[in-house]
C-alpha cells in the first residue's frame, strides 16, 4: 500500500510512502480527530492508496509554523522531508 502525502497548501507532492500495513500509531492518525481524519486523509481502494493531506516545509516555513504534528505530518517522516 502506498501512502501519498500532498502539500494542501501549494498542492506540491511532499513524499510517497510504501508500506505493508498502516500503522496508525505510527502515522500518527491516531491523534486525528473523526473530522481530521474525513479531511486529511483519503484512501483509493482501487489504487491500494491513501492520500494524505500535509504542507511541504516551504510553506511550513512561510506561515511560521512549527508544529508539524499538529498539522497531520507524522513524527516518524520528520526527518526525511526535505
Ligand atoms: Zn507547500
Amino acid at each position: 500500500m502506498k501512502i501519498l502525502y500532498t502539500c494542501e497548501y501549494c498542492g506540491d507532492h511532499i513524499d510517497t510512502l510504501e508500506v505493508d500495513e498502516v500503522d496508525e500509531v505510527k502515522f500518527g492518525f491516531d491523534r486525528l480527530t473523526a473530522q481530521e481524519r474525513q479531511d486529511i486523509i483519503k484512501t483509493d481502494a482501487a489504487q491500494n492508496t491513501i492520500y494524505v493531506k500535509s504542507l511541504c516545509d516551504q510553506c511550513i516555513a512561510s506561515m511560521g509554523l512549527d508544529d508539524p504534528i499538529a498539522l497531520g505530518i507524522p513524527e516518524v517522516n520528520k526527518g526525511y522531508i526535505h
